[in-house]
């Protein structure tokens, strides 16, 4: 198999059906033109891996996700970013992927927009670990800070959906667009996202801004503070 077809193939997840499936899979990425039985194949893999991963516990969800190549991400990251914080948080930080720095360090929101995400949990009495877990919409570092592709966030979302079932979180807070708009599979824009309570899975969810782009519009600062608080008096309610 040439490398770039390795590429697709990875992409696609098809890799572990690929020795099964060889000739029906590789004509379909040949042509470009998947039959419905190809369709069907890639999707009951991705349901089976879905099935696998909704049954992990948190060890082995962790050692799940270092040893992710569901899709490209995996090919370019120094290290997975699966998200820290307490397990039992009642609040639970959703950004949407590891930059630089989180890829080195395997942590989420180390860099400048972590100082700030630092700051505004600290404005309304919450501390990084404490009742508190942070993590994104996929562990893997997209290639310059782009936004993860709809396919990336897709292999990721069980992991993701698995750490909110393990967590039981009371309230979501979806920080930015890209990690608003996947969650709730919507191309709303934020500002009319903003300032509602949504339901991602049945957990409450609140979206503001993300602390990279408060970096550099300061005037919205503002507006991430009427989120905060809003967020607040939801958990007040919620509790
Ligand atoms: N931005 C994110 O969305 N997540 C991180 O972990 C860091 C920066």
């Amino acid at each position: 198999m040439n490398q770039r077809r390795k590429e697709i193939m990875h992409e696609l997840g098809l890799m572990p059906i690929w020795r099964k499936k060889q000739e029906r899979i590789s004509v379909s990425i040949d042509t470009n033109m998947r039959s419905t039985a190809d369709i069907d194949v890639l999707n009951s893999h991705r349901l089976d891996r879905a099935r696998k991963i909704l049954n992990l516990d948190w060890p082995q969800l962790k050692a799940d996700v270092e040893s992710c190549h569901a899709c490209s991400l995996s090919q370019t990251r120094l290290r997975t970013v699966f998200g820290i914080g307490d397990e039992q948080a009642h609040w639970l930080f959703i950004g949407e992927g590891p930059g630089a720095r989180e890829d080195e360090l395997g942590e989420p929101f180390v860099g400048q927009a972590g100082k700030l995400l630092d700051s505004m949990l600290a404005a309304i009495q919450l501390k990084r670990g404490h009742d508190v877990y942070i993590t994104n919409i996929v562990k893997c570092r997209p290639p310059n800070n782009r936004n993860p592709e709809f396919n990336e966030a897709e292999q990721c979302r069980p992991y993701l959906e698995r750490q909110i079932t393990l967590i039981k979180p009371k309230l979501i807070i979806a920080l930015g667009k890209v990690a608003a708009q996947n969650l709730l599979t919507t191309n709303d824009s934020i500002t009319n996202l903003r300032g509602r309570l949504h339901s991602y899975l049945g957990t409450p969810l609140i979206v503001t801004y993300h602390p990279a782009y408060l970096l550099r519009s300061l005037m919205d600062k503002s507006k991430a503070w009427e989120d905060l608080c809003f967020a607040k008096a939801a958990m007040e309610s919620l509790k």
